[in-house]
């Protein structure tokens, strides 16, 4: 089991290093031929816009996307939801737009740009220590989303099919929950693809 880490911008290593414990494969991706034999892929967090660019930059929007329709789990973290999110409000064209949420930029505002909280995340856990930094929430999701977790009211983590997106940062924490149940999430789309 191969998950790529998208490695144009954000903590590469930190999400490598938690897929590792999980007993994945994880390397670093940032080349058309090199996305081609994943298993799954992360998308780290970042500035959503730079990521966009670099992403159309090195043409990879459609080796993304294939990986996508061929059923192999995406996750996005923070800018990295936004890249996946097929709505990021009027003023901004979606990104790679395959996931049906409604992210909204920023949304915890100047008050709370960075904050730690204890998150209930469903099928995850009770208790997970989630980073937030300048962090977006889902403003809205269509049917067929499930929810796995909000702060004040506004939806932080949720999860369509093979996508999972979160608003904060699991790979700044030691807690390897995150990562395992994504590493899960692989080893059941290539055991579906086995039959
Ligand atoms: N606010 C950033 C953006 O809009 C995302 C922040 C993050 O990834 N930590 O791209």
């Amino acid at each position: 089991m191969k998950i790529g880490v998208l490695a144009l911008q954000g903590a590469v290593r930190e999400h490598i290093r938690l897929l590792q414990q999980t007993g994945a494969t994880a390397v670093a991706v940032k080349r058309a031929e090199e996305l081609s034999d994943l298993d799954g892929l992360v998308i780290p967090g970042g500035e959503s816009t730079t990521i966009g660019k670099l992403v159309k930059k090195y043409e990879l929007t459609e080796p993304i996307l294939a990986l996508h329709r061929a059923g192999k789990p995406i996750f996005g973290t923070c800018a990295g939801m936004i890249l996946i999110a097929k709505n990021i409000g009027p003023e901004e064209e979606p990104h790679l737009g395959i996931m049906d949420i409604t992210v909204k930029r920023n949304g915890f505002g100047r008050q709370r740009e960075s904050f730690e909280a204890e998150l209930a995340v469903k099928n995850i856990a009770d208790d997970y220590p989630a980073v937030f930094i300048r962090a977006p929430y889902i403003e809205k999701v269509e049917p067929g989303v499930e929810v796995l977790a909000e702060v004040d009211g506004k939806i932080v983590a949720a999860k369509q099919g093979n996508l999972l997106a979160m608003s904060f940062h699991p790979e700044l924490t030691e807690d390897p929950r995150v990562h395992a149940y994504f590493a899960e999430m692989v080893r059941e789309s290539m055991a579906e693809k086995a039959v």
